[in-house]
């Protein structure tokens, strides 16, 4: 079985207080990744694509259409049992500012996903262990970090954090939704190299979503070009960015 099967994904927004649903922002997508593979999502502004991300995290409910995680239909499933089918699926987004609570040290933030997935009970000393695993995995020294706050954080170390709470839950695949856009030129290519060492020594899947093509080629096996929430391309890299 894939890692994730995707199959006829359609998506229309409600605006608050209105009657009607707007036009679909996802119309009909399906594609598949396996295990080990990293697939580029790219498109304009717009395209939909943070849409369809969300909608695969579990964040967002499709109208229609079937999302399988290792061959489990989430939309069949409700409470425990999705989360439980979702667990092989984590996020990370464009800005980790945002999801990180600035009142929390580091160490906190990278062991809340264990405490609210309820994933780790065991004693402060062990799950401080997980803690600092996962920071020497996105290569943030545990000892320099564990007890600072996220302002302390330059913008590419806040999204190395997010990577690790990402990581510290064992998923099979990471949504990464414009992940370097908000990073100086010179740090996307450090966190793109964060983010292959993980998939070299776990075998991480990526969906990676972009609207900047040229990161791509640096980092993806396969791509899935967008337009208006349709898949209007796709290919292996080389292939898709070299079609003119
Ligand atoms: P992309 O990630 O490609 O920029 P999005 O999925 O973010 O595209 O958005 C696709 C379309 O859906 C856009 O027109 C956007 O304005 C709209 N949209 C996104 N999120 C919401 C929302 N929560 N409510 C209403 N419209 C939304
Ligand atoms: P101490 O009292 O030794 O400073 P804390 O109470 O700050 O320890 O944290 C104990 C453990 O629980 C740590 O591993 C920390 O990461 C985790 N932890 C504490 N508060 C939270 C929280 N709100 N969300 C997630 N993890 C937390």
């Amino acid at each position: 079985d894939d890692l994730l099967h995707v199959s006829d994904l359609h998506k229309a927004y409600t605006a608050p207080g209105a009657a009607f649903r707007q036009e679909a922002v996802v119309k009909g997508v399906s594609f598949s990744i396996a295990e080990g593979e990293t697939v580029g999502l790219v498109g304009a502004s717009g395209a939909g694509k943070s849409t369809i991300g969300r909608m695969i995290a579990g964040l967002e409910q499709p109208d229609s259409g079937t999302i399988k995680v290792m061959g489990q239909d989430i939309l069949a499933l409700k409470g425990k049992a999705r989360r439980q089918a979702l667990r092989p699926i984590q996020m990370i987004f464009q800005d980790p500012y945002e999801s990180l609570s600035p009142r929390m040290t580091i160490e906190q933030l990278v062991c809340e996903p264990l405490v609210i997935q309820r994933l780790y009970s065991g004693d402060k000393r062990a799950r401080r262990e997980l803690v600092r695993e996962a920071l020497a995995e996105v290569s943030l020294s545990p000892d320099r970090y564990m007890d600072r706050y996220p302002h302390e954080l330059s913008g590419g170390e806040r999204q190395r954090v997010g990577l690790a709470r990402a990581f510290i839950v064992r998923p099979r695949l990471i949504v990464a939704d414009e992940p370097t856009s908000m990073l100086d030129p010179s740090l996307r290519l450090d966190l793109l190299d964060v983010m292959k060492r993980l998939r070299q020594r776990h075998g991480l899947s990526y969906l990676f979503i972009t609207h900047d093509i040229a990161l791509t080629r640096h980092f993806c096996d396969r791509m899935l070009v967008l337009e208006q929430g349709v898949i209007v391309e796709s290919g292996s890299t080389d292939a898709v960015i070299d079609d003119p």
